[in-house]
């Protein structure tokens, strides 16, 4: 589904991302880790198309989505993202909240729409708030409404970048096993995060980002379990 292939990204003569290369086959679940500062939602950012890259490509479904002619729109319709702060709009019901980029970006029915965002809202387990504003939901509740806008357009690949990190710890749970659901539904993603549990119960593939370079990547119980690079061991001793 996604390719990065020697991914450069510049901010003011720092280098942040660096040779950074990367596949996600359907249905994986890749998780970057790393300290703060290594360049993970940058790189989500530049799959995204939030940022352009200064060197390297990356293919969504075999495409150059950093060919400067293709229609960045276009592209992110393909890709969903949630990020830390859940970006709910608060004038808006839940409901509405997700029937709006349907409506507007890929020009669903309201009917139809509504009745979409009501089967992801059911998938979330939150069916019973479509008519609550989000200020009335907890922060949790407000999370897995933006995971179930983010899911309403049938992203390629979704991208979540910190989904747990605003969250009081007792409401953490209930995102990751949400997490847990849609990589049960082979629902492709990128994932950044700081919970290295839940790096491990979910990740196909776990990428350890140092200074902007991949500095080492394999399958969590052997990223986890048995390190192969002093500097990912010292990480790791550090977070755990
Ligand atoms: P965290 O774990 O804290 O979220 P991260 O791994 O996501 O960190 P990034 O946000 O990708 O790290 O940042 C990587 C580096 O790029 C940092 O040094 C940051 O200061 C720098 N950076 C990010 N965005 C910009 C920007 N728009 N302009 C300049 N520098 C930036
Ligand atoms: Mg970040």
């Amino acid at each position: 589904v996604l390719a990065c292939d020697s991914v450069r990204k510049v901010f003011h003569g720092n280098v942040v991302l660096d040779d950074v290369s990367l596949t996600v086959d359907e249905g994986e679940a890749v998780v970057l880790i790393g300290a703060s500062g290594s360049g993970k939602s940058t790189l989500l950012r530049c799959v995204n198309l939030l940022e352009t890259v200064d060197d390297g490509t990356i293919h969504l479904d075999g495409r150059d989505i950093t060919d400067p002619r293709v229609n960045a729109d276009e592209v992110r319709r393909n890709i969903g993202v949630v990020f830390q702060s859940y970006n709910l709009f608060p004038h808006l019901t839940v409901l509405d909240n997700i029937t709006l980029a349907l409506r507007r970006v890929h020009k669903r029915r309201r009917r139809d729409a509504e009745q979409h965002a009501r089967r992801v809202l059911d998938q979330v387990g939150l069916a019973d708030r479509a008519g609550a504003y989000p200020d009335r939901l907890s922060g949790g509740q407000q999370q897995r409404v933006a995971i179930a806008r983010a899911l309403a357009s049938y992203p390629r690949l979704l991208l979540l970048d910190e989904v747990t990190s605003a969250l009081d710890p007792e409401l953490v749970g209930e995102v990751l096993a949400l997490v847990h659901e849609l990589k049960g539904m082979g629902i492709t993603m990128v994932i950044a995060t700081h919970e290295m549990g839940f790096a491990r119960e979910v990740a196909d593939r776990v990428c350890f980002l140092d200074a902007g370079r991949i500095l080492e990547s394999g399958p969590p119980a052997e990223l986890f379990d048995a390190p192969r690079e002093e500097r990912t061991r010292r990480f790791l001793a550090r977070v755990s």
